[in-house]
């Protein structure tokens, strides 16, 4: 084996901003795999196919090759021809921002890290025999697999949801293409003044536990602006509003008193997309205007059909070291659909710090050296409260060895004391840089 001489490779600094700079961090991996030392053939001969070209899958492709310094094979399956989003589309619901701004091209990593990138759809894996078989029927060999697919919104859990889908009635615009994102603005546009907008929040886990609250401030930013006699209804199946409570409120209090109420404890069970009308696990029927209704969700469907998903059918439990399924070996999953250790959300600054992670396991092992055994994780989570003020939380992970999942490191973090105008100069610095860490 050669010889091992470990690095320090800050991956903190491709996010910087203010509340990251709290949160930077460092991860070791091994000089041998510089340049000047020949790579061991398993690397070179390596394949590596990633499913989804998320914020998961795009890091993930992108660090393999930086790492092995272009010497493995990466390919990129994805459907999608453009990357787009989801961070700031509540903008884009919201009026403020264009879908333009929140779309990607998929180019620079090809150019930049020679990563192949397939336009299809992965239909079938098998985990035994290493393949994977897409939608337009190619079969493609894999060493390692990385498996980062998003959610799946699981549309059955509310009765009347698929069907009103169907229709085009509700839409969530929680992923997946662009399409929905517009097609929500346009149903906003359409609404008369005076009628109400109702978003439904599923318990938790969900993918963004702030999501729905910043798409709640950015709706009342544009009623209170547009249509003042409408207003947003947040109806909530937790206790209480799951991220950064206290910010939102006081800023609905002081910004949006006739435009926004908030309602915990409402699980939806029922939707009638005829009237538009919710019903409730306990309490009474909501009808409004625009009803834009969040299911309960779960790991993305290939990894549910593969079979990954272990933890109540959900969600897949991966080792953290490298985030290797606990019930298919070869095959790491990141991202969203997880099961996430304790405080660790469903966001795309965590997928891309677990795409470090699994990136850099998978060259250490196929290079024959130590997987690191400590690595850390952070968080940065942004949310506008109007087009040019955000609030902010932020955390840092440690591993821990024993109980063998992910602990927060106790005063490592933080949170906005207000909202203000220069945290949402970060929030869009952090949108930029992280699409640069992700996309070239
Ligand atoms: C409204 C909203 C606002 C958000 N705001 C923030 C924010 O401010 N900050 C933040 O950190 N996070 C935010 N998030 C959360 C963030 O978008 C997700 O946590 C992140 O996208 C998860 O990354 P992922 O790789 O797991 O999934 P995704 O980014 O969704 O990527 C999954 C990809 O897999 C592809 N795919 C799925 N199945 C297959 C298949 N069978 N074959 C091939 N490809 C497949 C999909 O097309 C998709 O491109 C927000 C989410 C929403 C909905």
């Amino acid at each position: 084996m050669q010889r091992r001489k470990l690095i320090k490779y800050s991956l903190g600094s491709a996010l910087t901003s203010s509340a990251f700079s709290q949160a930077a961090y460092g991860q070791e991996i091994n000089s041998n795999l510089n340049s000047k030392t020949a790579a061991p053939p398993s690397l070179k001969s390596a394949r590596v196919i990633v499913i989804g070209g998320g914020y998961g899958g795009a890091t993930a492709s992108k660090y393999l090759s930086l790492f092995s310094n272009q010497q493995i094979q990466v390919t990129l399956i994805e459907p999608e021809a453009e990357f787009i989003s989801c961070p700031l589309s509540n903008l884009v619901i919201g009026g403020s921002k264009h879908i333009n701004y929140i779309t990607k091209s998929y180019a620079l990593l090809q150019k930049n890290r020679g990563t192949r990138i397939i336009k299809d759809w992965v239909s079938s894996i098998d985990p035994t025999g290493r393949k994977v078989k897409t939608a337009s029927g190619q079969v493609l060999p894999y060493d390692e697999l990385i498996l980062s697919p998003g959610v799946e919104l699981m549309y059955s859990s509310v009765g009347g949801l698929l069907e009103a889908k169907r229709q085009g009635r509700i839409v969530q615009a929680w992923g997946g293409t662009g399409n929905e994102t517009q097609h929500l603005r346009r149903q906003l546009e359409a609404l008369h003044d005076g009628e109400v907008f109702a978003i439904t929040v599923p318990e938790l886990p969900y993918r963004c536990p702030p999501g729905p609250y910043e798409r709640a401030s950015q709706v009342a930013h544009y009623f209170k602006n547009f249509k003042p006699r409408s207003k947003v209804i947040v109806l909530d199946a937790n206790q209480d509003i799951t991220s950064k409570g206290p910010l939102f409120k006081k800023f609905w209090r002081e910004n949006y008193p006739n435009h926004l109420e908030y309602r915990p404890e409402h699980k939806v069970v029922e939707v009638d997309a005829r009237t538009n009308t919710l019903k409730f696990e306990i309490q009474d029927d909501l009808q409004a205007g625009l009803l834009n209704v969040l299911p309960a969700m779960r790991a993305g469907a290939i990894a549910v059909q593969t079979g990954l998903s272990n933890v109540n059918k959900r969600w897949c439990e991966v080792n953290f070291l490298n985030f290797e399924s606990t019930v298919a070996p070869h095959i790491h999953v990141l991202g969203d659909s997880i099961q996430a250790g304790p405080y660790m959300p469903k966001s795309a600054h965590m997928a891309n710090a677990h795409a470090k992670i699994a990136a850099a396991a998978i060259v250490a092992k196929l290079s024959e050296l130590e997987v690191n055994s400590q690595p850390f994780l952070t968080n940065t989570c942004y949310s506008f409260v109007d087009p040019e003020q955000a609030i902010y939380i932020a955390s840092v992970h440690q591993y821990d060895s024993v109980e063998k999942t992910f602990k927060i490191l106790p005063n490592a973090g933080g949170i906005s004391a207000e909202a203000s105008k220069q945290e949402g100069t970060f929030a869009y610095g952090w949108a930029k840089n992280i699409w640069a860490d992700c996309l070239s």
